[in-house]
C-alpha cells in the first residue's frame, strides 16, 4: 500500500476524539437524538445488508450439519479466502513473492497449518492497511478498534460483506434461539464512555431508538446509583440486556439486596469477560431468566455460542482454528494452547493463522446438545482481575482506554492501592513523552481523578501458566474474593 492510502486510513482515525469532544459537550437531549441517528445509521448497515438477509436461514441450516460437511465447508471457505488474500492483499502477497509458497500448495486445512507461517497480532498493528484487500478504499470501511485481551490497540477494517455476515451470526447463534431478535428492545452494558466520567448524577444511559437500545455506562454503576438504573430498566420494559458478567452481576446483586424482584428479560446475555457459576446464579435468579455466556472478538475470526446445556460452542463456520503451543505445534486434544484462526467472515482485511492471545481448552467430543461444533472448555486468557474504586465501583475489561491510536504494543493496569495505579507499558518506536500524558487522561476518563503513574517496560511478565493479565489489583477484586458472598457485604 502506498504512502497516501495509509495517510489517509490515518487521518480517518484520527477524527474520531473529535467527534466524541462534540457529543460530550452538547445537552443530555441532544445526546440521546444523536444517538438514536448514529443507531438507525447502525441498523441499516447491519441488517437492511443483502449479505444478512441472504446469510440468516444459512447460518441456522449449518446447525444441524455433521462434521463431514462441516470440514467440506471449511476447505471451500479457505480456498475463496485465501483466493483473495494471495491476489489482492499486500501482506500475503509480499509472502508470495518471498518465493517459497505458491497457492497452488494449500488445497485445504490441513496444507495452510503446513504452508503458512503464524500470524503475530503486531504485524496487523504495525501496518493494517497491508492487511486490506487493495481494491477497496479504507475510507468507505468500517473501522472497529479493539485492544483484546493482549491489550494491543487494534485497528480492524471490516466491508459490507463483512458487517452483514457478522451481524447475520450474533442474531442466528445469539439472540433467535432465546426468543429475542435484532428488533426487540433491550438493554446494553457496555464499555462506552456515553456520559462523561464526572458526571455524579443519572442519567448514566441514553436511549438509541434506531437500535430500541438502552445503551448504560458500565463505568457509572456506583453502589450509590445502581437503584437508578434498575428504576430505568424497569421503566423502558426490555426483553433483555447484554453486558459484561461483573456489570450484570452487580445490577443482579444490588436488585436482590434492594427487593426490586419485578424486572423480568428472557435472557441476559454475558460478554467479553468470563461468566463465573455465582454470577450466572445470581443474575438468573434477580431477573427471573436465563443467562448465557458469549465469546467474540472484534476481528470476527471466531465466535462461541452456548447450547441448551450451557456449554459453548466454537462456530467452525466463522473461521478455522487450530490450539497451539509456545512453539506452534497443536496441543493434544483437551489441553491449554493458544487459539490461533482463520477467519470467514472478513475479507476486506482477512487474518489468517491469526494469533488471538486467547489461551483456551476446546473439545471435539460431541456434545450432549447433538450439535457437532466443537465445545470450548474454557478461556484461560481473559481472567482479568476487577480494580475497585473508591466509590464502590469495580470495573473489569479497561480496553477502551487504550483504543485510541496510542503506539503501545502491551500494556497492563495494576492497582496497588484504592487510587494509586500503575500502567506498565511496552511502547513502539513512535512513543513520545506526550503519549504519556494522554494515556493518563484517557485512564482518568475512564476511572475518575486517581493517581496513574507510566512505567514504560520492555515486556510485561506472564504468570506462571502463561497468562497475560491485562488487569492486576491488590484491592481483593478478583475472583476468588467475589465468589464468596460474604466479601460482597460491604460493595
Ligand atoms: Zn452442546
Amino acid at each position: 500500500m502506498g504512502e497516501g492510502r495509509k495517510k489517509i486510513a490515518r487521518t480517518v482515525w484520527g477524527t474520531l476524539p473529535v467527534i466524541n469532544k462534540i457529543y460530550n459537550r452538547v445537552p443530555y437531549s441532544i445526546k440521546n437524538i444523536l444517538a438514536s441517528t448514529y443507531g438507525r445509521r447502525l441498523y441499516r448497515r447491519r441488517y437492511a445488508n443483502k449479505y444478512y438477509l441472504d446469510a440468516i436461514d444459512k447460518i441456522i441450516e449449518r446447525e444441524t450439519w455433521d462434521l463431514e460437511q462441516l470440514s467440506k465447508y471449511q476447505d471451500a471457505c479457505l480456498s475463496s479466502l485465501l483466493s483473495v488474500a494471495f491476489r489482492h492483499v499486500p501482506f500475503y502477497r509480499n509472502l508470495l513473492k518471498g518465493g517459497k509458497i505458491g497457492p497452488e500448495e494449500i488445497k485445504g486445512r490441513k496444507d495452510l497449518t503446513v504452508v503458512l507461517p503464524v500470524l503475530d497480532k503486531s504485524f496487523v498493528r504495525q501496518a493494517p492497511e497491508d492487511f486490506i484487500d487493495e481494491r477497496l478504499d479504507p475510507r468507505k470501511l468500517n473501522r472497529v478498534y479493539t485492544s483484546g485481551t493482549t491489550g494491543t490497540p487494534l485497528c480492524i477494517y471490516r466491508d459490507e460483506r463483512a458487517d452483514g455476515l457478522a451481524y447475520a451470526f450474533y442474531e442466528a447463534r445469539w439472540r433467535l434461539p432465546y426468543g429475542i431478535s435484532k428488533d426487540s428492545r433491550w438493554a446494553m452494558l457496555g464499555g462506552k464512555l456515553i456520559i462523561p466520567q464526572t458526571q455524579r448524577k443519572p442519567p448514566f444511559w441514553v436511549w438509541n431508538a434506531g437500535l430500541n437500545q438502552l445503551y448504560m455506562s458500565s463505568y457509572h454503576l456506583a453502589p450509590e446509583f445502581v437503584e437508578s438504573y434498575l428504576e430505568e430498566i424497569k421503566r423502558r420494559r426490555l426483553e433483555y440486556i447484554h453486558g459484561y458478567a461483573s456489570s450484570l452481576y452487580t445490577l443482579a446483586l444490588f436488585a436482590e439486596k434492594l427487593g426490586i424482584d419485578d424486572i423480568k428479560f428472557k435472557v441476559a446475555i454475558s460478554n467479553a469477560e468470563p461468566l463465573y457459576p455465582y454470577q450466572r446464579k445470581k443474575i438468573s435468579s434477580s431477573f427471573n431468566c436465563r443467562v448465557v455466556d458469549t465469546y467474540g472478538c472484534t476481528e470476527w475470526c471466531f465466535q462461541g455460542s452456548e447450547c441448551s446445556g450451557n456449554r459453548l460452542h466454537l462456530s467452525p463456520d466463522v473461521g478455522f482454528f487450530e490450539v497451539l503451543d509456545a512453539s506452534n505445534n497443536p496441543v493434544p486434544e483437551g489441553e491449554i494452547g493458544e487459539l490461533v484462526c482463520t477467519g470467514f467472515v472478513n475479507y476486506a482485511q482477512p487474518l489468517i493463522r491469526y494469533k488471538t492471545g486467547d489461551s483456551v481448552r476446546v473439545s471435539y467430543k460431541k456434545c450432549g446438545c447433538g450439535s457437532s461444533f466443537p465445545v470450548l472448555e474454557s478461556v484461560e486468557g481473559r481472567c482479568d482481575d476487577l480494580i475497585i474504586l473508591e466509590d464502590g465501583r469495580r470495573v473489569g475489561r479497561l480496553d477502551p482506554v487504550f483504543k485510541q491510536e496510542m503506539p503501545i504494543i502491551e500494556a497492563q493496569i495494576i492497582q496497588n492501592d484504592i487510587n494509586v495505579f500503575v500502567i506498565k507499558v511496552v511502547p513502539d518506536n513512535a512513543w513520545k513523552s506526550n503519549d504519556e500524558k494522554a494515556l493518563r487522561q484517557s485512564f482518568c476518563e475512564f476511572v475518575g481523578n486517581v493517581n496513574v503513574q507510566i512505567e514504560v517496560v520492555k515486556s510485561i511478565p506472564r504468570t506462571k501458566s502463561g497468562k497475560f493479565k491485562a488487569v492486576i489489583s491488590f484491592m481483593g477484586g478478583n475472583d476468588k474474593n467475589l465468589s464468596s458472598e460474604k466479601a460482597n457485604e460491604g460493595v
